[in-house]
């Protein structure tokens, strides 16, 4: 089995730290796709989104998602190439690169595409980490990478947010000098939490050398204040970006993403790969890209349920962490897990608890009726 590991992949891997007794591991992986846990919000949300118990009029702030869904003009977009699902239809994929290349500045070549953004993620750090090569992450932060970085066997440096909940990319960037990933999420997840510009820039130009930085991008559009970094992209910097569609543009569960970088680097991410993308997702995702004015649009109506919700809670004593993106980080006075459990009883599902901020919950944003639920029903819970 260690055959189907080629002697340039089994150098690369040597370099990383891995050793020949891993090549076994992560040939059965290749061919089986067997031992990697697979994880995304869903999966990391306390007892999944699709909790077999909630009833469906409960109410789902735990995994955020988009309750608007998919635009017409994607569902539209969908329903017409349905009749089509037996090909392969490839032609639809290239037109998304090119649209998203377009909007993004870019050449194609720097544009690869996924199904979502949680493959490209666990690819990255499959790619670029290793038990000689850390995997460097915000805390608290979007624990997909560190359970990928745990597969491998590499080691997590978890460093704190700043006092103003961005990323601390000084001590980022001297965590070690050995760093494989430098893992950066803006907003950030839990906290919706926006890392300025400047600092991003400052993480690319001061990482170390051998290191990628992996910018998670995917709640980018929700955010006024942050600016999407396919600029650095565009220069050829050590850095991919991961682009989503379930996020703003309500796709979760149909599936469509991208990463980009350089060719040299996001290459690395396919030898992991083989497959055609769902057609479904790859058009709803052009679709969208093409409706002018859907992201400021989607972005304000998000924005003001958030901004009512944070006003309530501040109100009624929980202050919230400042959020520019669909989440918002609760200070609930006691063991998050608690809260968590009692608004299962009310039929409302919340996010979960981070061990570095245990008396937080995490909420997402619903639509304004749902939130409306949750704060009779958080009421209830907390005698307020
Ligand atoms: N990255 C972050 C920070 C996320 O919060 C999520 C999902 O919630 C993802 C990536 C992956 O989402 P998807 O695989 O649906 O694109």
């Amino acid at each position: 089995m260690n055959d189907l590991i080629g002697p340039k992949s089994r150098q690369d891997l040597i370099r990383r730290g891995f050793s020949r007794r891993d090549f076994g591991r992560l040939a059965a992986f290749l061919t089986a796709g067997a031992a990697l846990p697979f994880y995304n919000e869903a999966a990391l949300a306390q007892g999944l989104s699709a909790m077999p118990n909630l009833p469906p009029d409960a109410v789902r702030i735990n995994a955020n998602e988009n309750p608007m869904g998919p635009c017409p003009e994607a569902a539209e977009a969908i329903h017409q190439v349905i009749q089509q699902g037996g090909r392969y239809l490839y032609h639809e994929t290239f037109a998304f690169v090119a649209a998203l290349a377009e909007i993004e500045g870019l050449s194609k070549d720097h544009v690869m595409p996924f199904a979502g953004s949680s493959d490209p993620l666990h690819r990255a750090v499959l790619a670029f980490a290793g038990p000689n090569k850390s995997f460097v992450v915000a805390d608290p932060g979007y624990e997909a990478g560190e359970k990928a970085a745990a597969f491998l066997g590499a080691r997590t440096i978890k460093v704190p947010l700043r006092k103003d909940w961005a990323h601390d990319v000084q001590a980022m960037a001297q965590a070690d000098p050995d760093a494989g990933v430098i893992y950066v999420c803006n907003p950030n997840n839990p906290t919706g939490s926006v890392t300025p510009k400047d600092d991003i820039e400052y993480i690319v130009a001061n990482k170390p050398k051998n290191a990628i930085v992996l910018l998670d991008e995917a709640y980018i559009h929700l955010a006024k204040s942050a600016e999407p970094a396919s600029y650095l992209v565009a220069a050829d910097k050590d850095v991919s970006i991961l682009r989503t569609f379930s996020k703003l543009f309500g796709m979760a569960g149909l599936r469509a993403g991208a990463a980009l970088g350089r060719p040299d680097l996001i290459s690395k991410l396919r030898s992991y790969s083989a497959g055609a993308m769902p057609v479904t997702g790859m058009v709803g995702a052009t679709a969208s890209l093409k409706v002018k004015g859907l992201v400021e649009a989607r972005r304000k109506i998000i924005a003001d349920i958030r901004e009512e919700t944070a006003e309530w809670l501040d109100k009624k004593g929980f202050a919230v962490l400042p959020s520019d993106a669909n989440m918002l980080m609760v200070d609930v006075h006691r063991p998050g897990r608690e809260v968590f459990s009692a608004l299962i009883q009310e039929k409302v599902a919340i996010g979960r608890t981070w061990p570095s901020m245990p008396n937080h919950v995490r909420i997402s944003i619903g639509t304004r009726d749902e939130m409306a639920k949750f704060r009779t029903a958080f009421g209830r819970v907390m005698n307020v």
